[in-house]
């Protein structure tokens, strides 16, 4: 029995991670639900799942989860809030398995602190690398531990990676939808609406990264997640568009094969991989249908229509803290789009005029990296005006 700590249980990732433990109720037990402020699901998640600890964002949310779990006649679990809580959650000894699907730089210490305490880590937390790769890696390298990627792009990387050697491979491609504007003329894109960005054609997740995959920030995410997790040089990790999101990634040798990593667009595959790994197990998913005819389409990303992916590949490519400053300015323009404050292309505005802005430097500890992050947000609001 493998006992797990799920970071975000009450997200999109953690609700299909849920799924798959209510699957595998004999392999895995839960420790620790850490939520934001879901109160409602996260009582209905305490009742099914009875971990022995609940952590949820602040002390208010604390209160108010007690009552609620009172009401309902139901057994307290330890209660716990804030980073004190998430780390708490994270690091605790009972717990083999922490699956970090926070959203934002919310679950960075405690998912650096899991890397160094040796768990077995499910990432989806993808700002965790965005933010601070140098870091959590150089933690991953000293612990001996290594991060199975649950982002499905990352997860069907390592798939691939394992048809050959490190040093057989020549290039890694990540496939992306081209989200819901895929074809909207550069000129258009300013009266697109919150809803119609909401709207992705392939994949349904939380906000964010929804947002984010609008206007492929989400896939320059990727790309340096990609670098960090499986040091390639940003020159080395492609993004081909391919709407129909069947392949999730391709792994280039060196003799000119490309291995691709095919299934059906459920997260649950993906999480039940990095669960089990390195062993594989019956998942409840779709299987690809291949008793229907299909076309699968492939193009280049357009770049001047979605400059946020321009501006990742040259964050990467200057190292230091600029990934961080890209991922806050990059939540707080997003947080403004979604409140109509600004058009789709400011998002891109107002994350280059931050770069432009925020000195880069090298973060020696998370700290600093959460310093440089709160530094970047500054910015990004006063740019806001
Ligand atoms: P989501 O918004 O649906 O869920 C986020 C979770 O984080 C929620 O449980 C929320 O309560 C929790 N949370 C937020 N702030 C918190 C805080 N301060 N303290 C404690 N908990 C907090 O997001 P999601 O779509 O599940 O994505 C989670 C992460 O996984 C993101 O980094 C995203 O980029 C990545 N990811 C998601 C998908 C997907 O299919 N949804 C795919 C690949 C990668
Ligand atoms: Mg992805």
């Amino acid at each position: 029995m493998k006992t797990l700590t799920l970071l975000g249980s009450t997200g999109s990732i953690g609700t299909s991670t849920l799924d798959v433990v209510r699957h595998r109720r004999d392999e895995f037990s839960v420790y620790a639900l850490v939520a934001g402020s879901n109160l409602d699901l996260l009582v209905d998640q305490i009742r099914e799942f009875s971990p022995a600890l609940a952590v949820v964002a602040d002390a208010k949310l604390c209160d108010e989860l007690a009552r609620k779990l009172h009401a309902a006649g139901l057994p307290l679990p330890e209660l716990a809030h804030g980073a004190a809580g998430r780390l708490a959650a994270a690091i605790a000894p009972e717990v083999d398995i922490v699956m970090s699907a926070i959203v934002g730089v919310a679950g960075l210490e405690a998912t650096y602190e899991a890397v160094r305490r040796r768990k077995i880590i499910g990432l989806a937390n993808k700002e965790v690398l965005v933010a601070s790769g140098q870091l959590v890696m150089a933690a991953c390298r000293e612990a001996g531990t290594e991060m199975i990627p649950v982002d499905s792009e990352h997860n069907g990387a390592h798939q691939c990676l394992r048809a050959g050697r490190r040093d057989e491979v020549t290039k890694l491609i990540l496939t992306a939808s081209g989200g819901p504007f895929r074809r909207t003329p550069a000129a258009e894109l300013a009266q697109v609406t919150v809803a119609q960005a909401l709207n992705h054609p392939t994949w349904k997740m939380g906000q964010r990264i929804t947002i984010d995959s609008a206007t492929m920030m989400n896939k320059g995410f990727e790309v340096i997640e990609a670098c960090w997790l499986f040091d390639f040089p940003p020159a080395e990790v492609e993004v081909v568009v391919h709407p129909q999101s069947s392949i999730h990634a391709m792994v280039e040798y060196n003799d000119g094969s490309v291995i691709a990593q095919v299934s059906a667009t459920d997260m649950r595959m993906p999480i039940q991989y990095a669960l089990t790994y390195p062993a594989r197990a019956s998942a409840p998913v779709p299987r690809m249908d291949w008793k229907t005819a299909r076309t699968w389409e492939f193009e280049p990303p357009d770049l001047d229509r979605f400059p946020l992916l321009a501006l990742a590949y040259a964050a990467q490519t200057a190292g230091g803290s600029a990934t961080c400053t890209l991922n806050a300015a990059d939540e707080v323009a997003v947080e403004a789009f979604l409140a109509g404050r600004i058009s789709f292309p400011g998002i891109a505005r107002i994350v280059r005029e931050t770069l432009e802005k925020v000195p880069n430097r090298t973060p020696r500890s998370v700290e600093e990296v959460l310093e440089i992050d709160r530094a970047s947000r500054q910015m990004a609001r006063a740019l806001l005006g």
